[in-house]
């Protein structure tokens, strides 16, 4: 239990209707709602809070989903850096895994035409013993047209052994190049994920006890309301809904306020909305402004 900011949040919103002596501060009235909630049924403890109060409940849900707002801003853009190096490693991986692959196949390549030269050379070694012994011309030139054939097998063999020799020498350079990007990766993608987890850890139990109060306030506002809350927020920049008039003007997108209309938000007897962009008026006050 966040027992310290609750404390701070009931002494803030006390301190603002202090000069409504009638009211009690929003988070004492949510906690006498609960209670009695076990006692009478939901609608009558709902029937129970005055506008101002709804208006007020509205307000405080809003200045905590905006701290939520805040940690996962803060949090922000780090899960998706996770993401984005993981993948990146995965891709330098495949790629590795791949000139392997290539390098394999290049080799056998090699050691084929390899035999190809030693077969050659047999030969060639057989029709050079098989000439001494001709019988006549036609024999020794039909050798000679082999022989011929043979070392320019050899010839041909040779140079692509050489060639091969070199495309695997690249490949294994490129390996490396892409081997030290890795390991660069894999620096890189653990500081983020230690980043990632303290954060995380730090923040999540803020969060979850912040969300825990969004749910009891949640409760205790009537769902239609609720629903329109949701929708402006949804569809306004900043995650604003609910906003004090500052100035004279609309707090979330600073459009002037007829001064009659000002009153009637001071006023906190019914909901009110920015005729500009829609958001949900409140009085100044409820800012403890
Ligand atoms: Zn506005």
């Amino acid at each position: 239990m966040a027992e310290k900011t609750k404390k701070t949040e009931a002494k803030k919103v006390a301190k603002t209707s202090s000069k409504k002596a009638t009211e009690k501060p929003i988070v004492e009235k949510a906690k006498t709602e609960k209670s009695a909630k076990t006692k009478s049924d939901k609608s009558s403890a709902l029937s129970d809070l005055s506008s101002v109060n709804k208006l007020r409940l509205l307000y405080e849900l809003q200045v905590i989903d905006s701290s939520i707002d805040n940690i996962r801003t803060v949090r922000g853009e780090l899960p998706l850096e996770v993401q984005d190096l993981e993948d990146e490693i995965v891709g330098f991986d495949t790629r590795i895994k791949n000139m392997v692959q290539e390098i394999r196949e290049i080799e056998s390549n090699v050691s084929q035409r390899k035999i190809g030269v030693e077969t050659s050379k047999n030969l060639i070694k057989k029709y050079e013993e098989q000439q001494k012994n001709v019988r006549n011309n036609r024999e020794f030139d039909s050798l000679s047209k082999e022989l011929e054939f043979q070392s320019l097998e050899i010839e041909l063999n040779e140079k692509n052994i050489k060639e091969l020799g070199l495309k695997i020498k690249e490949k294994k350079r490129e390996i490396e190049t892409t081997k030290a990007l890795l390991s660069d990766k894999k620096i890189a993608l653990d500081e983020k994920r230690h980043e990632l987890s303290e954060i995380t850890s730090e923040t999540a139990h803020d969060e979850k006890e912040l969300i825990s109060r969004t749910d009891e306030i949640k409760k205790l506002i009537e769902p239609r309301l609720l629903t329109a809350y949701n929708k402006i927020r949804h569809n306004a920049r900043n995650g604003l809904a609910v906003v004090t008039v500052k100035r004279d003007a609309c707090g979330g997108c600073f459009n002037k306020i007829p001064p009659q209309r000002q009153l009637d938000i001071k006023l906190s007897k019914k909901v009110i909305v920015c005729e500009y962009c829609g958001r949900i008026l409140v009085d100044a006050d409820f800012a403890g402004e």
